[in-house]
């Protein structure tokens, strides 16, 4: 299979072939159709196999479709969640990479640093935010975030943030979201807790494993 098979706009194409890539891994083989379609999924899946990509591409097509017909950009409509802020920067620079071709705006949030120039940009707009779990929460107590428009929400990496004591965060933060959004959780095990989380917040997952 190769990404043009994968029905994706020119835009993303081009920067992904930019990239390199010549073929979707199997977690973006399987995933990416699945988000296309607008439906919830469940990734079990390590770091290394194109898992980013897996979510990040689908989203930006999604959303860069939407944006030229919908009056509601630079409102906030995907949002992924993440456990560290190596992470939540590296999934930044994944959206940044596939989407240099659209006009949407990201921005990635995440504590030990001051708030104000993440508030600054917030003001200005954006359509994608990575964020670590405890600054988010943070932000959206102070007013800077609205999620009232949310289409999609990624917990990246589920198993991690159940470890490092994030899970009432999560659960916090799911609630904060609309109840007919997309729900997409990655982890690389899945144990119980996880599967629970996802069964209450999720709507008939698609299972993708690899
Ligand atoms: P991840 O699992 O998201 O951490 O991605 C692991 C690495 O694989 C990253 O450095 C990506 O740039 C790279 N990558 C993702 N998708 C592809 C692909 N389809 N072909 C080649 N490399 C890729």
């Amino acid at each position: 299979m190769k990404f043009e098979d994968l029905q994706l706009s020119k835009s993303i194409l081009t920067a992904v072939s930019e990239e390199g890539y010549t073929n979707p891994t199997p977690i973006q083989q399987q995933s990416i159709p699945v988000i296309l379609e607008g439906r919830d999924l469940v990734g079990c899946a390590q770091t290394g196999t194109g898992k980013t990509a897996a979510f990040a591409i689908p989203i930006i097509h999604n959303l860069h479709r939407n944006i030229g017909t919908s009056k509601r950009h630079k409102v906030i409509r995907a949002l992924v969640v993440t456990p560290t802020r190596e992470l939540a920067l590296q999934i930044g620079e994944s959206f940044e990479t596939y989407g240099k071709y659209t006009n949407l705006r990201q921005l990635t949030v995440f504590g030990g640093v001051s708030q104000i120039p993440q508030v600054d940009q917030l003001k200005k707009g954006v359509d994608v935010l990575i964020a670590t779990p405890g600054r988010l929460l943070d932000l959206h107590k102070q007013g800077f975030i609205d999620l009232d428009h949310l289409h999609t929400l990624v917990l990246d990496e589920a198993d991690q943030m159940l470890d490092m004591g994030f899970i009432n965060d999560v659960k916090k933060i799911v609630k904060l979201t609309p109840d007919n959004r997309q729900t997409l959780l990655f982890s690389a095990t899945m144990p119980m807790q996880i599967r629970e989380l996802a069964e209450m917040f999720l709507n008939d997952p698609a299972n993708v494993q690899v």
